[in-house]
């Protein structure tokens, strides 16, 4: 592997904790990109003709592409990831308090692994809308302060948990502590958040309209292991994919033939229907335009679909060495052994015999292994943006991502390899079509 590579996993890292929100996730990618030249592009004036790399931010998803003169209907390569993991969301009005402590109301985001957010610090980000004059602005706030704890009931209290269970119900188990109710200030519990919101947003308390804030473990990232070949971090779903994708856009941004794109959606945790999620009409808005502001009619616009191919790219399950028995015995995945091709016969996954065959040929030019999973048949499948938007666009779609362990854990496990290795066959599959 080259220096560079084994770099990439710390680089990422340091992405992964400048990015607890998928807001946060936009900004780190908006900004890697202008570091590079990409220019910004916004959904109400026309866009540049001319050659270059651009992007397009809404709210919490961001596309992003280059092209250097292609002809119209010149085939799109596309990454597709997305932005958001599921977490414990603020409530509108969240304050609130129970025997004499302050607590935050939270709602759960997504598919929660509930007992791996007790007993950790957390910290708190998202965007809060400010009143700016007689109008508006959204500002990005990000404090990995401790600033609350979950705390677990105690096992004396809770002498069935051995044989049923832990069993935590959403409502009245998951309110974070922040501090005592009314004891030191005048204020009391249920202000104590939003007077804090308005200070992480630099603004008077009554100029705070709304807030999306979220929560997160505020450890950061760290590679363990006898060899330090394994990473604990939060967000690895889906925002290693996120960050390889940009890295290989930035690395393919010259090519010549095919013209390099990445969508990263949000809400894909919670079902993809929104404004900026893989059920909207975001991507196919922005490949229209594309090809418009190239000089193609509708009709470039249909070839140009029909010679592209979408990479949807999320965590993959790694074989849980405790629990193999969850596994496809006859389709094991290891940690840090390459990407994996990801296949479901209910189109759960939208692989495709040639999808899958175009990206194994990428795997073996970058001299990169390749992995397949499939699910025990006797258990539900998970799915991701690749179904959606192969429906949306009519487009060869090839499921594929990095194997995990504890997906959708608020600490997560892969390999300290894999990213480099997907990013080595994207680049591969981006530039040799
Ligand atoms: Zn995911």
């Amino acid at each position: 592997m080259a220096p560079s590579d084994a770099h990439m996993i710390n680089d990422i890292m340091a992405d992964i904790s400048a990015s607890p929100s998928p807001f946060h996730v936009v900004e780190t990618v908006a900004s890697a990109l202008a570091a590079e030249g990409f220019v910004g592009v916004n959904d109400h004036e026309p866009w540049p003709t001319e050659h270059g790399g651009f992007y397009l931010r809404r709210n919490g998803a961001i596309v992003a592409w280059a092209h250097q003169g292609q002809p119209a209907e010149a085939g799109f390569r596309i990454i597709g990831a997305h932005t958001d993991s599921p977490n414990l969301r603020l409530k509108p009005q969240p304050g609130t308090s129970k025997v004499g402590l302050a607590q935050v109301g939270v709602e759960v985001y997504g598919g929660v692994l509930l007992n791996s957010w007790l007993d950790r610090e957390l910290g708190l980000s998202g965007r809060v809308v400010v009143r700016d004059g007689d109008d508006q602005k959204g500002v990005l706030v990000h404090t990995d302060d401790p600033l609350f704890v979950i705390p677990q009931l105690a096992i004396h209290l809770d002498r069935e948990i051995s044989t049923t269970g832990l069993l935590l119900n959403k409502q009245q188990h998951m309110a974070p502590i922040g501090g005592f109710a009314g004891s030191d200030d005048a204020k009391g519990a249920p202000e104590q958040p939003l007077a804090l919101i308005a200070e992480l947003a630099d603004v008077d308390p009554a100029d705070v309209l709304s807030h999306e804030l979220m929560l997160h473990d505020v450890r950061p990232p760290q590679i363990y292991g006898y060899r330090k070949n394994l990473l604990a971090a939060p967000r690895i779903d889906n925002q290693l994919s996120c960050f390889v994708a940009q890295r290989v856009l930035t690395a393919t941004a010259e090519t010549p033939d095919s013209v390099p794109m990445i969508a990263l959606f949000d809400h894909e945790e919670v079902g993809s229907t929104s404004a900026s999620g893989a059920g909207s009409p975001l991507l196919a808005s922005v490949l229209e335009r594309s090809v418009s502001a190239r000089g193609g009619d509708h009709g470039a616009f249909r070839r140009a679909i029909a010679n592209s191919l979408l990479v949807s790219a999320d965590g993959a399950h790694a074989t849980h060495p405790n629990y193999a028995d969850r596994h496809e015995p006859d389709h094991q995945i290891a940690l840090n052994a390459g990407p994996v091709l990801k296949y479901n016969a209910n189109e759960r996954y939208a692989t495709t015999a040639e999808t899958a065959a175009a990206f194994r040929r990428a795997c073996d030019r970058a001299g990169v292994p390749v992995q397949e999973f499939v699910t025990r048949t006797d258990l539900a499948c998970g799915s991701t943006i690749g179904p959606i938007s192969a429906a949306e666009l009519g487009m060869a779609t090839v499921d594929v991502g990095c194997p995990q362990l504890a997906m959708h854990s608020a600490r997560e496990t892969c390999g300290t390899d894999d990213a480099a290795m997907f990013h080595a066959a994207l680049v591969e599959l981006f530039t040799n079509p």
